[in-house]
């Protein structure tokens, strides 16, 4: 329908919820527009929720006479305009609307809004707003969202006399209706208003009926974005002049700031995109999903912290483990160094008889000397070249003597591992001296070095003499009974593929095969005063350097030869 300039038919729009305010109760209102503006013929049309939108979506209206709530949404989707508030008797425009929750006064245990939580609630419709809009944001601002949080909301349309019927019969808990109705119920004798309880019942100086929630103005008539403005003032005008009839008159327009207030606050009509977006909204829309999420998530740091943990654990467990191994490895060295040295000394120990015979020697030979002269002297006929001759032996004697100590001095001190280029021929031929030095009836020894300088053997010097001196002695214990030819060794130093090869070989008794059987274990010994020592810490020493210690006994000769192998480490050209 086209908008009129002036002059014609006006179309007025009135929400009638089910027949609530019927036609009837704005007839005062059209026949005063119709004296007021002769020129025009207002004409009014009812319409439930659905069909005042359409109409209005549909240009077909002039005017617009609605409820609160219903004005809010409309104004918020195709702008139209509040030109009037409706000022009803003994109310304030502005403060005109409220609603009441009524429960049976019986109901001892509901006095507050937030006492409805898990009970049943009578109300008019979801979109009502007097009927239910209203006491919703109440509830909803005591804690109970009364979508979620009461048993059960029946929505039972109007008339709202049901809605009390209803609760006077046990139906339900509790009842929400615009304030005033039960007093008018009362008044006209069809309730008595001392059966009910009010809850979260509060006054307002603005109304005098009993209220459970704060006040909304009044309906507003509204003009749409089509209406001729020359027309909207002249209703305007006209409305605001028009005499209380039928208890029934126009205000200017009230602000309408409160419903707007209770739309966001329950996310609905305008705000209803406040339920779309928020983290509450969605949360509420999508919680199983969210706890599915929340599920894995959760899942998932406990396993991420058990595995840490685990990581955690087993990094320590292995740090201790290698920290343990590292200890044995450092304790297993050390007994390792003070065996070789125990049976160093023990070599010595063997040896000492020998070694003190030995060391007499050279002493003698420096007394008798050293007597000689003091003898010549007291005669009388000690000459220079007599004191020359002694003074050189006594000082050969004693040079002899100190090589002695210094030999055994330098084979027993304690010591550490250590690796360097050495001279098999030259260790051989130390160890021979220092043997046939502490002996007194020392065997001959003669050494072959077959060995080209292109075998570079890395070991630890001391450690390999100790070898030799092992395997020396116990070659002399060997043949120490046997007829003095026999007593002869051989030490033989030759290449033997990459390897350098030390052979030690007697003529001596040699080794049955049960005896051969048990030679390098720890403690294996023939002899009386024997340790059995000797050989086990030779083949650790020689296997320490990469090497190999073996015994067999000799081809063609009577006696044993005993061997060991060590790496060549660099092959020069
Ligand atoms: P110990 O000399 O204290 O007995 P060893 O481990 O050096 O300890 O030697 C173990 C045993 O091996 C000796 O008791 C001896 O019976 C035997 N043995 C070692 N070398 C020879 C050898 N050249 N000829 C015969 N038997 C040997």
């Amino acid at each position: 329908m086209v908008p009129k300039a002036f002059g014609g038919e006006v179309a007025i729009g009135v929400f009638a919820y089910q027949g609530e305010r019927a036609a009837a109760d704005w007839s005062p209102v059209i026949r005063y527009l119709n004296q007021a503006l002769p020129e025009h013929h207002f004409r009014l049309d009812q319409y439930d929720a659905a069909g005042l939108r359409q109409a209005i979506a549909g240009h077909q209206l002039d005017l617009v006479i609605t409820n609160p709530g219903y004005y809010v949404s409309m104004e918020a989707a195709f702008g139209i305009s509040r030109i009037a508030t409706l000022d009803t008797k003994d109310d304030h425009p502005a403060r005109a609307l409220g609603s009441v929750v009524l429960a049976r006064a019986d109901q001892t245990k509901l006095h507050v809004l937030a006492d409805l939580a898990g009970k049943r609630v009578a109300a008019v419709a979801p979109e009502a707003f007097g009927g239910y809009l209203v006491a919703a944001r109440e509830m909803l601002n005591q804690g109970v969202d009364p979508e979620s949080d009461l048993k059960e909301i029946q929505f039972v349309g109007l008339p709202m006399n049901r809605i009390i019927e209803a609760v006077q019969r046990g139906d339900v808990d509790a009842g929400i209706v615009r304030a005033c109705l039960p007093e008018q119920l009362a008044n006209q004798g069809k309730i008595r208003f001392e059966d009910f309880r009010v809850l979260s019942g509060r006054q307002d100086p603005d109304l005098s009926c009993a209220l459970s929630t704060r006040l909304y103005p009044n309906w507003p008539i509204a003009v749409t974005r089509q209406t001729d403005p020359v027309l909207a003032k002249a209703v305007a005008r006209a409305l605001l002049s028009m005499p209380e009839s039928d208890g029934m008159s126009w205000s200017v327009p009230a602000d309408y700031q409160p419903v707007h207030d209770l739309f966001r606050e329950l996310r609905i009509g305008p705000y209803t995109y406040l339920r779309e977006i928020t983290p509450e909204g969605l949360a509420r829309r999508f919680w199983p999903w969210l706890l599915g999420l929340l599920a894995i998530l959760m899942g998932w740091i406990v396993h991420t912290v058990r595995v840490e943990h685990q990581v955690h654990r087993r990094t320590a467990e292995l740090r201790d483990s290698l920290a343990a191994r590292d200890q044995a490895e450092a304790k297993m060295r050390t007994s390792q160094e003070q065996m070789e040295h125990l049976s160093r000394l023990s070599v010595l120990g063997e040896l000492s008889g020998n070694l003190a015979h030995e060391l007499n020697q050279p002493l003698t030979t420096i007394g008798t000397y050293a007597r000689t002269v003091l003898r010549r002297q007291e005669s009388g006929n000690l000459t220079p070249e007599a004191v020359t001759e002694a003074s050189t032996e006594i000082a050969r004697e004693a040079e002899r003597a100190g090589g002695i100590v210094q030999r055994i001095r330098h084979f027993a001190r304690k010591r550490q591992a250590t690796r360097e280029t050495i001279n098999l021929a030259e260790i051989a031929e130390e160890a021979r001296r220092l043997i046939v030095g502490m002996l007194a009836r020392a065997p001959e020894v003669v050494i072959e070095n077959r060995l080209t300088t292109r075998c570079k053997v890395l070991a630890d010097g001391a450690q390999i003499q100790q070898v030799f001196l092992n395997l020396i002695k116990n070659a002399i214990d060997a043949n120490r009974d046997l007829p003095i030819e026999r007593q002869n060794l051989r030490i033989v130093i030759e290449p033997l593929e990459n390897r350098a090869a030390v052979h030690v070989i007697d003529q001596g008794v040699g080794l049955d095969n049960e005896q051969l059987t048990h030679l390098f274990e720890p403690f294996f010994t023939t002899k009386p005063d024997g340790l059995g020592l000797g050989l086990p810490i030779c083949k650790t020493i020689i296997e320490a350097h990469g090497g190999r210690l073996w015994a067999e006994p000799n081809q063609e000769t009577p006696g044993m030869c005993f061997s060991f192998s060590l790496p060549c480490h660099e092959l020069s050209a």
